[in-house]
C-alpha cells in the first residue's frame, strides 16, 4: 500500500515488497512508493529535465525504475519526501543508474496540509504495481559458518540466507544502517562515495534487490538490465537545495561468479 513508511530507527531494515495496487493509490497527491510506470513527483517544481534523465554513460534517455516516499520524522522540511532511481535499458549500455530527492514541508504550494484520503476516487483503475512496506526485517538466522568457506562464499551465503527469510523483498530501507552486499568484490570503500555538494557526507539509505529483476523481466523494462544490489547513498543532513531535485548516488554491485 501507500502508506508512508515509519523510520528505520531501531537499527533494523524495513522490507518492500511489490504488490499490485489500483492506479488511484499511485498518484502524487497518495505520496505513493511505486515500481515502474512514470514517476509520481513529489515537488513539481524543479523536476529534472532530459538533461539529467538521461544515462550519464551513453547519453540516452533513462527508465524510471522506482521510487520510494521516505520522508524524515522530526525534519519540518522534509515532511514530505521522495527518492526517485532511474535505470538506463538501452544495449549494450544498460549500465547507468541515477537517483533524486525531493522534499517539501508539511505546508507547501502543492499538496493539501491534512493526509490524503483513504477512500477511492468513483472511477477506479487498472492495477499497477506498488511496493508494500510491511516493517522491519526478520532476526538474522545465526548461521554456522562452513569450514575452509572463501571470503566471498561467506558474503554471498549470508546474503541468501538473510534473503531467504523473505525471499519476495525487493528493496530494504535502512537509513543509516550498512547495506548487505551480495558479493565481496566492489563494494564501495568511504572515498568511492562522493560527498553531497553541500558538504555533507552521504550515508546508505536503501538497497534494491535482484528479485525486482524477475518483475522487470517480464515487463518491457529491458531484458537486458541486471545487477545484483544496487544501493542508494543520500545526503546525511538531507540539504535542500533550492526547491528542486537533488541527485544523489547510486553504487551497483554486481554478482560475479556466484558459487
Ligand atoms: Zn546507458
Ligand atoms: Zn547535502
Amino acid at each position: 500500500m501507500s502508506a508512508p513508511m515509519a523510520a528505520a530507527s531501531v537499527g533494523l531494515a524495513e522490507l518492500g515488497f511489490v504488490e499490485a495496487a489500483p492506479a488511484w493509490r499511485l498518484r502524487s497527491e497518495q505520496f505513493p512508493s511505486k515500481v515502474g510506470g512514470r514517476p509520481a513527483w513529489l515537488g513539481a517544481a524543479g523536476l529534472p529535465g532530459p538533461a539529467r534523465l538521461a544515462c550519464a554513460l551513453c547519453g540516452r534517455p533513462l527508465a524510471f525504475l522506482l521510487q520510494l516516499y521516505a520522508p524524515l520524522p522530526g525534519r519540518a522540511d522534509a515532511f514530505h519526501r521522495g527518492l526517485f532511481l532511474f535505470c538506463c535499458r538501452t544495449p549494450p549500455c544498460c549500465a547507468g543508474l541515477r537517483v533524486f530527492r525531493n522534499q517539501l514541508p508539511r505546508r507547501n504550494d502543492f499538496y493539501a496540509y491534512e493526509p490524503p484520503s483513504e477512500d477511492p476516487p468513483p472511477e477506479t483503475g487498472e492495477s499497477v504495481y506498488v511496493d508494500n512496506f510491511l516493517g522491519e526485517a526478520p532476526e538474522e538466522e545465526l548461521d554456522s559458518m562452513a569450514k575452509h568457506e572463501s571470503r566471498e562464499d561467506r558474503i554471498f551465503r549470508k546474503f541468501k540466507t538473510k534473503i531467504s527469510l523473505e525471499p519476495e523483498q525487493i528493496l530494504r530501507y535502512g537509513r543509516g544502517l550498512a547495506p548487505i552486499w551480495i558479493s565481496g568484490e566492489n563494494s564501495p570503500q568511504e572515498k568511492d562515495i562522493p560527498d553531497c555538494p553541500c558538504g555533507a557526507k552521504r550515508i546508505f539509505e536503501f538497497q534494491v534487490m535482484p528479485h525486482l529483476l524477475n518483475y522487470l523481466k517480464a515487463d518491457s523494462l529491458g531484458r537486458s538490465v541486471d545487477w545484483g544490489v544496487l544501493a542508494i547513498f543520500t545526503c546525511a543532513e538531507s540539504c535542500g537545495l533550492g526547491t528542486g531535485y537533488t541527485e544523489e548516488f547510486v553504487w551497483k554491485q554486481d554478482l560475479t561468479d556466484a558459487p
